[in-house]
């Protein structure tokens, strides 16, 4: 941690702050700076609220060098993390793709939607059972009823099921008839079932919250690794922004940044970071480009008729063209799918 002080601040201020330091463990090096002294805080304390040295007098601002993330950060697991499922790899060489609908609406929508993922190749297939909705009104998916149908469905084609969990209690139930847990952005920060899901051996796909940080995200993937379930992998679907064209902002930066920060791989969700069809395919390419680890795409046979996200629905023609180009970009970059 380096502390910056005022300018004007006093010797008694200054022996001040470097006796709480002291206090809280830190062997402390001072240096003069150009203008101010500046005080090299050393020790690793993941959890130190950096604030407790900011309120006092004298002090001009605090940064933290060491990340509050641990069993997350590249230091500690300098190895990319690879998650192996059946036969798919997750976080090595190959991307891998997820695909399907938003919602499992009935047995037959989700079995034709899983023959056309199969078709294109792709390994996993999506579908929500609980869904988390804005409006209590709206579909709140099949529960156990849809669990029975993605399996029989993905079963039948050769794929793996992730399916989203919303609470402790759905847990025992979606590890039956799942190969992966979604944990949605909404419950990104929900830490009693982050706890609750870091106690099974279950892989588990982590997205990023509405407005969460890249370090808030990594500190919601601590808390499973933490409980000892190292099969975390994390998916950046979009932040809530200013701007109104798309329904998040997809944030590109977070694959290379997550990258260099931590080594559990990055999948991208351009269907809910851009919530309009047209823009996935742009953004989906752009995802494989800056070096995604692999891909969430929602697709329906009649999005108009959809039961939620329609709109950002691909087509499966749509989905199979964008998945060869995706793999013509893969190649420039040095991966494949
Ligand atoms: C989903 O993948 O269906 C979903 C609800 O996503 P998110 O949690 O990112 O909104
Ligand atoms: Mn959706």
């Amino acid at each position: 941690m380096v502390i910056v002080l005022e300018q004007t601040a006093t010797d008694e201020q200054i022996q001040n702050v470097i006796r709480h330091l002291e206090e809280y463990g830190f062997e402390v090096h001072s240096s003069k700076g150009v203008q101010s002294l500046v005080l090299g805080a050393i020790g690793v304390k993941p959890d130190f609220d950096t604030r407790k040295i900011k309120v006092l007098q004298g002090v001009a601002d605090v940064y933290r060098v060491t990340a509050p993330f641990k069993l997350a950060s590249r230091n500690f697991h300098p190895e990319n993390t690879k998650i192996k499922i059946k036969d798919v790899e997750i976080g090595g060489d190959k991307i891998v793709m997820i695909a399907g609908p938003c919602s499992i609406e009935s047995d037959e929508q989700v079995f034709k939607l899983a023959e056309t993922v199969a078709k294109s190749g792709a390994k996993i297939l999506r579908g929500g059972a609980f869904k988390p909705r804005t409006s209590p009104y709206s579909f709140q998916g099949l529960g156990e009823e849809g669990l029975k149908y993605i399996r029989a469905a993905a079963d039948e084609f050769g794929l793996l099921v992730i399916t989203e969990v919303m609470q402790i209690s759905q847990i025992d139930l979606i590890a039956k008839y799942a190969d992966i847990f979604q944990v949605g952005a909404r419950n990104m920060q929900n830490f009693s079932l982050l706890k609750e899901i870091g106690a099974t051996d279950k892989p588990v796909m982590l997205k990023r919250g509405l407005s969460a940080t890249i370090e808030e995200w990594l500190m919601s993937a601590e808390y499973i690794l933490a409980g000892g379930n190292s099969n975390v992998f994390l998916c950046e679907r979009g932040i809530r922004t200013f701007e109104k064209y798309t329904r998040n902002t997809f944030d590109l930066s977070a694959i290379p940044i997550v990258h260099k920060k931590s080594h559990l791989p990055v999948f991208a969700d351009p269907s809910h970071a851009t919530g309009i069809r047209d823009q996935v395919p742009p953004m989906a390419r752009a995802a494989v480009a800056a070096g995604a680890d692999g891909l969430m795409i929602e697709i329906h046979y009649d999005p108009e008729h959809a039961l939620s996200d329609g709109p950002q629905a691909l087509l499966p023609e749509e989905y199979i063209r964008l998945y060869d180009e995706l793999k013509l970009i893969a190649k420039a970059v040095g991966k494949s799918f």
